[in-house]
């Protein structure tokens, strides 16, 4: 190990810069959110500085360096540019016993600064001992990522009731109660921003706590789900909290539209339960009614569950059936949105579904003519808009039918993507008299999105590479 890292408490504390300039002024800022008492010495300053001068911030020193400066510091910083000032704030420092930094000289230092991820009270400091500052800063990026911006919240959450917990269990209890706060319900709640319901979990689970014995051998008794959108397929367009989520399940129940890359990406000894409809085979098919007894049942038995579904949840999912039987069988659910196929097909295709003067609203409606048939067709026929079609890769021909009784021209644009985000992503573009013939030839099979509106007419660029009126779908179908 070539440093220690440690955390300096520089509260009040007298603190020096010696320079004047940009890096200058990123260090003090640094330095005034510890609460350090800074002292900067330069002729001239940044306008930064200069602000923070004006407003008291700070103490300026309108001088050259000289070794008295840091007389009664705890820190001091170079950041010149000229090499003898540095070498003499190097000199001074080591010899007053004061911790120093030579900004970009690890060898005039006897400090240096890590690569920070500030969830105050939470920091993850990074370091390379002056390797590879490029690579820490890559390093924190990683775990920037992972890391929920709720995460100072937690911890405040959780000092807060430190004492509370400290006289209501005993020692051996504690170090389980508040793993089971962090990694259970009452984490999650907090990490969503949900202050009430945080409140509520803690509660109970510190009763549980104290009901229980011997203390802190209960796993969790308090399960809990959470109805998690997945995307529309990419695991990479998986929202941050539905990986932290997915990353703390005990099981994940999941449906046909969320393909294994997604799957990965949850807890390796989650146990992971199919109970999608398999396409066109009924005896696949695991009925709404079993589904929501198996949440409830693993909940009941303390287990976390992620109920995986494409899309969203709430966009023809089911997902308000399912969060309305939890409620009423009083089991805690959180849920997570995620990126709508239609606009994960939008963007992997090129479709915007608004545009300015061209389309001012976008519907998205349920393909599943005509067993579902009580939609408005008129409306959905008219011009200036976009309608996005669901599930309807088994109807084209009966959409197109009734859009073209409704009114809408058969020149109108129209777009097919098929497995859209996934590496199979088919786009086929045409106009809606082609669409279903296209659909016919190139062998479309779901899941799949129908896009009607001159949105999907592919822009000029793009039309002279693919003709307008292709003769084949071969000559329509993008591989993107
Ligand atoms: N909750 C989901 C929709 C479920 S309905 C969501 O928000 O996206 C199932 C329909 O969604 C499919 O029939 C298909 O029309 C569409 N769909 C889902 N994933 C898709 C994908 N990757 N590409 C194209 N369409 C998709």
């Amino acid at each position: 190990m070539d440093y220690l890292p440690v955390f300096l408490q520089l509260r009040a504390t007298r603190a020096v810069i010696v320079g004047g300039g940009r890096i200058a002024a990123r260090k003090a800022e640094l330095l005034l959110r510890a609460g350090a008492r800074l002292t900067v010495v330069a002729p001239q300053l940044h306008e930064d500085l200069h602000g923070r001068a004006a407003r008291g911030e700070l103490t300026h020193l309108a001088e050259s360096f000289v070794p008295a400066h840091l007389d009664g510091a705890a820190l001091a910083i170079a950041a010149t540019g000229l090499e003898e000032v540095n070498i003499a704030v190097s000199d001074a420092a080591r010899a007053r016993n004061v911790p120093v930094n030579v900004v970009d000289n690890a060898s005039l230092s006897t400090f240096i600064f890590p690569a920070l991820i500030d969830r105050s009270p939470v920091m993850v400091a990074v370091g390379s001992a002056g390797h590879a500052p490029v690579l820490a800063r890559w390093v924190r990026e990683q775990i920037e990522a992972v890391l929920p911006s709720g995460l100072g919240a937690l911890a405040r959450f959780m000092g807060e009731r430190r004492r509370g917990v400290q006289r209501a269990l005993g020692a051996a209890a504690r170090r389980a109660f508040w793993e089971r706060i962090v990694r259970g319900r009452t984490g999650a709640r907090v990490l969503a921003g949900d202050a009430p319901g945080a409140q509520r979990a803690f509660d109970a689970e510190l009763l549980l706590s104290q009901l229980t014995t011997p203390a802190g051998t209960r796993s969790s008794a308090l399960g809990e789900v959470y109805l998690i959108g997945a995307g529309p397929g990419d695991p990479d367009l998986l929202t941050l909290r539905a990986l932290q989520l997915l990353q703390q399940a005990d099981v994940v129940l999941y449906d046909r539209l969320v393909p294994p890359a997604v799957l990965e990406r949850a807890r390796r000894e989650a146990r992971r339960i199919f109970v999608g409809k398999v396409h066109g085979a009924a005896a696949g098919h695991t009925p709404q009614e079993d589904i929501h007894q198996l949440m409830i049942r693993c909940a009941r038995e303390g287990l976390k569950v992620a109920r995986l579904k494409g899309g969203d949840p709430f966009i023809f999912g089911r997902g308000g059936e399912e969060a309305e039987v939890l409620a009423r069988h009083g089991i805690p659910y959180l849920i997570v949105p995620g990126i709508t196929a239609a606009l994960g097909a939008a963007a992997a295709a090129g479709i915007p579904l608004t545009q300015r003067g061209c389309s001012q609203s976008v519907t998205f409606v349920t393909g599943h003519v005509p067993e579902d048939d009580s939609l408005d067709w008129r409306s959905l026929a008219r011009t200036g808009q976009t309608v996005v079609f669901y599930m309807g890769v088994g109807h084209l021909g009966s959409i197109v039918a009734r859009l073209r009784a409704a009114g809408a021209a058969d020149t109108l644009a129209a777009a097919l993507v098929e497995r859209a985000t996934l590496p199979e992503q088919r786009v086929l573009r045409g106009t809606l008299g082609q669409i279903a013939g296209l659909a016919g030839l190139a062998g479309l099979s779901p899941p799949a999105l129908l896009i009607v509106g001159e949105v999907a007419r592919p822009a000029a660029a793009a039309e002279a590479t693919a003709p307008a009126a292709a003769e084949t779908a071969a000559d329509l179908i993008q591989p993107i």
